[in-house]
């Protein structure tokens, strides 16, 4: 750093302002004129000295039509003609989301420095500044949306809009994206059940596959095809721009929100694979615990003296306080679980453990949340904001993590216990022998504690190596 003469002028800070006329504010008087003007007055406070102006002619609000003006100042920032750039609102300099992620990378990478007439600094150079850059945007886009749907009232214009038009035909929906086809709806709200009380895609996509039933495009299902219907908003009658949901749609739904909400966080665990991972096709691997330790079993094989291979529970792949022949094990608690669900009183174990709470509420508060959401982006939104851009920043982020809590606990007691499907039905081992390993391990959790004790060696007298009295099982209240 090189230190001042007394006496001498600070050198100016060559500074650009970017101006663009749209139609973004209505009726707000923003000519190109009233920006720049209001730049250079900005300039001459901060000691900026503007040495360029670049102007871009947009009046199609978020057209996505290229602008020469914004290009050529982006290019100039990267030669480093400017220390400075001056806007009269980030909603001037960017139309979506992503071009402010584009515009702070260079001014980062060049050390230039972003001044607004109406929101302040932009200073790319900090987490707190890229944070305020992200939330104008989206500030920005949110202006944009509600604009867009002024513009075109024509609600089924709307409801055509989005992901499926001149794509493919979303399955479950017919051609015009509106009119619900009852089979499709029918393999969709299936599918849901199946997942939220603990099947796996894979499954689901094996069964549609054998049944011949096809994707709208006629091909076979995967199983990540299979998520990515499930996930959709508009099987909850949900319109989606872009990444998030806009609001209401204008065709039927096939699921409750509840439902769907359930299956995002589900299906949204980045945890959920669609395949079981490698370790997890045994009943009780990570569920059964070591009843010396505490910690979860998992299998491995173990060639036996006659070459057999062997898969047997571990509280550690190698060696491990207890050692339990998988396969044993698992025909024990089977018979265990099977013969409680048997009992008349089987159904008790759902009420008590299945109870789902009226979400009613939940979706009140919910609503709340979001528009209170609305009307503070309308404070901080038009010409002259009431709030300045920290008090948007915090309020905005405190309501989004209460409105993330309350969907998530929707989304959680709107999951089916894996329980509901056996407890109280008829004939229960057909039924279990129907289910899927997946399921039928949510059955064992939701049920009992499986402690696998360390057992005597050798053969019990008649012969057996399985010693029931070294597995001990827990019924869970
Ligand atoms: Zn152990």
């Amino acid at each position: 750093v090189s230190e001042q003469t007394p006496g001498t002028p600070i050198p100016a800070i060559p500074a650009a302002i970017y101006a663009r006329i749209s139609r973004d504010r209505e009726g707000a008087g923003l000519g190109v004129e009233r920006q720049e003007a209001d730049c250079r007055e900005l300039a001459a406070k901060l000691g900026w000295h503007v040495t360029d102006v670049y102007v871009d002619n947009d009046l199609s609000a978020y057209s996505g039509k290229p602008r020469p003006g914004y290009r050529r100042l982006l290019a100039d920032i990267d030669a480093g003609r400017y220390s400075g750039v001056l806007v009269w609102h980030t909603d001037r300099l960017h139309r979506s989301i992503v071009e402010p992620e584009e515009y702070g990378a260079l001014c980062e990478k060049r050390g230039v420095v972003t001044q607004t007439v109406k929101a302040g600094l932009i200073d790319y150079t900090t987490p707190a500044g890229w944070l305020q850059a992200r939330l104008l945007g989206a500030v920005a886009r949110y202006e944009v949306d509600h604009q867009r749907e002024r513009l075109k009232r024509k609600s089924l214009e709307l409801a055509a809009d989005g992901e499926w038009r001149g794509g493919r035909r979303p399955f479950g929906y017919a051609a015009d994206g509106v009119t619900v086809v009852e089979s499709e709806a029918a393999v969709i709200a299936a599918a849901a059940d199946i997942v939220l009380s603990g099947g796996s895609l894979r499954r689901i996509a094996a069964d549609l596959n054998a049944r011949g039933v096809t994707t709208s495009t006629g091909r076979a299902w995967a199983p990540r095809e299979v998520g990515r219907v499930l996930v959709r908003p508009r099987n909850a009658g949900l319109r989606q721009h872009q990444k998030s949901v806009i609001g209401a749609a204008k065709w039927p739904a096939i699921l409750t929100e509840d439902t769907w909400r359930a299956l995002c966080s589900l299906l949204g665990d980045p945890a959920r694979r669609t395949s079981p991972p490698a370790g997890r096709r045994w009943l009780g691997s990570g569920l059964y615990v070591c009843g010396v330790c505490g910690a979860p079993m998992l299998v491995s094989s173990t060639t036996t003296g006659s070459g057999v291979h062997k898969p047997g529970y571990r509280c550690r792949p190698t060696r491990g306080h207890v050692y339990r022949d998988a396969a044993a094990v698992d025909g024990f608690v089977t018979r265990a679980v099977l013969a409680r669900l048997g009992r008349a009183d089987a159904a008790g174990l759902l009420a008590a453990g299945d109870q789902r709470p009226d979400t009613t509420a939940l979706h009140t508060q919910a609503q709340v949340l979001r528009t209170r959401l609305d009307e503070l982006a309308g404070l901080f939104a038009g010409e002259n904001p009431a709030i300045d851009a920290r008090q948007f920043a915090a309020g905005s982020r405190d309501l989004h993590a209460r409105l993330e809590a309350v969907q998530d606990r929707i989304a959680r007691v709107s999951q089916r216990s894996a329980l509901s499907v056996v407890a109280g039905v008829p004939d229960v081992g057909s039924v279990w022998a129907g289910l899927d390993l997946d399921r039928r391990r949510g059955v064992v959790d939701a049920l009992v504690t499986v402690t696998i004790l360390p057992g005597r060696r050798g053969r019990l007298p008649g012969g057996a190596y399985f010693d029931p009295a070294a597995v001990d099982i827990t019924w869970k209240a």
